[in-house]
């Protein structure tokens, strides 16, 4: 079942308001295997509203009109569907005689433009709304020779929700056939984006069925899976067959399959592999360390560490010697690993993280440009250390710097 979402207002057409209902009815329709296939918003224009509900009816079996249900003059919702359907609108008496009842309990007469709130397109069962004037309409109707379900729902979010809650979601799912939607997502790291999908695309080109979407984000890159069909299994099978073979192929490129960050990876490798961290951070002024410290629980792997942004303190918090610094420069392989095997030595952690690199705009040379990042990870064997030019502004080459720097500890103890 393919359903399609007009969102109805112009003021959703300015900068200063989103269509956030389409989200919530989405997950909704979801929930109960329905995919939605377009999603429209369109201005309080009558003639407009009428193109967008023909084109919608002609191709989708439910469609869901938000807002343009008040009573002002331009909420022509009601209008524009019936036209659209060639149905004519019924005043309901008892719609208009409730509205009036809402008003006197205030205190308040009812304005006669109110009264287009009752108007009902022929043969709709109408939704009452609990929270405001504007009753919700379900319409069973054919267009085009084809079954299809209608619904005009009120805009504002809360009414909205409580109406498609309470009246729509239940009836719906009884008069679909059963169908589930499955979703997985997996974390990609260490790849570029059109890398990542030269390998994948002969992959996920065998699952048609499966809807994959590659989403790239900072330092690492989302595959999300989709796969809709008569029972939950199947579309699980479906789903976790790929997942597996995209995994074959990406070995430990990917470091999630179930939608976790990578902090929440690195301290579950920790804990699992019981090994202790702490960090020497210059560049990242700390990132490291938060990122690690927002998963709850992580006092049982992580130990702490030092900021150590000038040459000083590298030096007195993590035992760099001054000649060294002076030698190859704070920025430089010789002083990230003597970051982290110093912090690793203080801390009497298992291992050392360090990262030392210019994050700009200013302070590059020819020679050590901005985006240059040494990363160094310090056990108990061996020292790694990892040098890495990022692109980007400052904000973005701290993230993919501190993204690289639990990468080395997740591939370390993998
Ligand atoms: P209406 O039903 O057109 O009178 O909508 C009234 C209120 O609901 C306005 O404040 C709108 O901004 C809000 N609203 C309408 N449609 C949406 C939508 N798709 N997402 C979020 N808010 C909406
Ligand atoms: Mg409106």
């Amino acid at each position: 079942m393919k359903a399609e979402i007009i969102a109805v207002g112009s003021e959703l057409l300015t900068p200063f308001r989103q269509d956030t209902n389409s989200l919530y009815l989405t997950e909704r329709l979801n929930d109960i295997g329905v995919e939605v296939t377009f999603k429209t918003i369109v201005g309080d224009t009558r003639e407009h509203l009428v193109q967008v509900a023909s084109v919608a009816l002609s191709r989708a079996d439910i469609v869901l009109f938000m807002g343009g249900l008040g009573p002002t003059e331009d909420d022509c919702t009601r209008e524009a569907v019936a036209e659209a359907l060639g149905l004519e609108l019924r005043r309901d008496p008892n719609i208009v005689a409730g509205i009036e009842r809402r008003f006197a309990v205030r205190g308040w007469k009812m304005t006669a433009n109110n009264a287009k709130q009752g108007d009902v397109i022929a043969g709709a069962t109408v939704l009452p709304n609990a929270k405001g004037t504007a009753p919700g309409q379900w319409i069973a109707g054919r267009y085009e020779g084809q079954e299809k379900i209608i619904l005009l729902l009120p805009g504002p979010p809360h009414e909205l929700k409580a109406l498609f809650e309470e009246q729509c979601w239940e009836r719906l799912r009884s008069k679909l056939p059963p169908q589930f939607i499955v979703r997985r997502e997996l974390k990609v790291t260490g790849l570029g984006e059109s890398h990542c999908d030269a390998r994948v695309a002969p992959i996920y080109q065998r699952f048609p069925d499966v809807q994959t979407t590659i989403l790239a984000a900072a330092g690492e890159i989302q595959l999300h899976l989709q796969c809709r069909a008569d029972s939950r299994a199947a579309a699980q099978q479906r789903v976790d067959a790929l997942v597996s073979e995209i995994e074959d192929e990406l070995g430990d490129s990917v470091f999630s399959d179930n939608g976790d960050s990578m902090e929440q990876i690195v301290g579950y490798y920790l804990e699992m592999r019981n090994k202790t961290l702490a960090v020497a951070e210059s560049c990242t002024g700390g990132l490291v360390a938060e990122r690690i410290t927002s998963v709850s629980g992580s006092s049982r792997y992580f130990v702490g560490g030092a900021i150590v942004y000038s040459n000083s303190l590298k030096t007195a918090l993590a035992g760099v010697p001054a000649q060294l610094i002076e030698k190859y420069g704070a920025v430089s392989r010789e002083v990230a690993a003597a970051l982290a095997e110093g912090i690793r030595q203080r801390s009497e952690a298992n291992l050392g993280l360090a990262l030392t690199g210019i994050a700009g705009p200013t302070g590059g040379t020819a020679e050590k440009p901005v985006g240059l990042v040494f990363h160094a990870l310090a056990g108990d064997r061996s020292t790694e250390v990892v040098e890495r030019r990022f692109p980007g502004d400052r904000r973005l080459i701290r993230w993919f710097a501190s993204q690289q720097a639990l990468d080395m500890v997740r591939r370390t103890l993998l």
